[in-house]
């Protein structure tokens, strides 16, 4: 456990010194009646910010504190919820297989010892369920992704593009849908072997991510086709983006390295989405507008018009 007086939250590395708190924690046992309350309570979810939310609550009256950080650097987690305060106490938090990460606790005032060995007691309750939680995270993140590019799969589209939507129609900036589908893609497969026809859908993957931004949600919807969503300033650009997605695969050098002598194109439908769409006429209006740009010859974007 460390005490620090700095001015924010430093981002603690593994080394800072945070003890560890290990569960169960031999000879050392929480009050019975506490621990069974918050086993209770933190049983009642399986999402971390909620566990971590009610842990936070739960804990107040007997530590008090006025916000509290957790960090997984492996799992990519930063979590913070109350606000910032002068100091923090931290702690590295373990079972006998896994790392969990850090845990930070920041207040106004100093932390007494006694305090601390009442923390340390309740962090042994949190132990368990916050790996529970992390299990149920990665298995969520696993469905939810596409194992041989690494991109969002369906089933996440299926998710996100009613949130996305959602945002748009509450208000938000208008939300375009590109369905890109490969042209001739067949080909790969047949000339030069199912692996490279991977690997040139791994490297059509890469070249989506450099060609987007951020804040897009890049997605592999089936076997050659992905699906781009991008929230754009003015509905225009839409076709911009798609466009600069059209010349990116044409020119990928990573393609063509994984199959040479194949011409990577692509054909792309482009939606705007309307006050009006669910997510399924908004998916329907993309992928016809890709077959229309099929139709036309390939190798272009063709948006769909909006309809009235
Ligand atoms: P079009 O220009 O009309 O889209 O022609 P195409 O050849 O791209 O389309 P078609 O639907 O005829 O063929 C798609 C091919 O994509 C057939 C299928 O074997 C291949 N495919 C689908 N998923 C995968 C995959 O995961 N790996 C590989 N290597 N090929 C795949
Ligand atoms: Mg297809
Ligand atoms: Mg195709």
């Amino acid at each position: 456990m460390k005490q620090t007086t700095s001015p924010g939250i430093q981002p603690a590395s593994r080394d800072s010194g945070a003890r560890s708190v290990q569960w169960p924690r031999p000879g050392l046992a929480p009050p019975i009646l506490s621990a069974l309350e918050l086993a209770q309570l933190l049983q009642t979810s399986l999402e971390l910010e909620r566990i971590l939310d009610l842990f936070s609550q739960a804990i107040q009256s007997a530590f008090p504190h006025d916000g509290l950080v957790y960090e997984n650097t492996a799992c990519g987690l930063h979590i913070h919820s109350g606000r910032l305060s002068r100091h923090s106490c931290s702690y590295h938090l373990t079972t006998e297989e896994r790392d969990l990460g850090e845990i930070r606790f920041v207040r106004g005032r100093k932390f007494r010892d006694s305090e601390l060995h009442q923390l340390e007691n309740l962090l042994a309750g949190l132990v368990y369920p916050l790996r529970n939680a992390l299990l149920y995270r990665l298995a969520v993140e696993a469905a939810q992704t596409d194992p041989l590019t690494g991109l969002h799969n369906r089933a996440a589209l299926d998710r996100l593009l009613p949130r996305e939507l959602a945002r748009f129609q509450r208000g938000g900036q208008p939300l375009a849908m590109l369905v890109i589908d490969l042209d001739h893609f067949k080909k790969v497969n047949d000339t030069l072997g199912h692996s490279a026809g991977d690997e040139v859908l791994q490297a059509v993957a890469r070249c989506l991510e450099q060609a987007t931004r951020k804040s897009d949600m890049v997605f592999r919807s089936g076997g050659e086709e992905f699906v781009v969503l991008l929230h754009v300033a003015q509905a225009k650009h839409g076709v911009e983006a798609g466009e600069r997605i059209r010349r990116a695969l044409e020119d990928c050098d990573r393609i063509q390295e994984a199959a040479p002598g194949f011409l990577p194109t692509a054909s792309i439908g482009l939606a705007i989405a309307t006050d009006s769409d669910t997510p399924r006429t908004l998916f329907d209006r993309a992928d016809q507008a890709m077959y229309a740009a099929k139709s036309a010859g390939r190798n272009r974007v063709h948006a769909a018009p909006t309809p009235r």
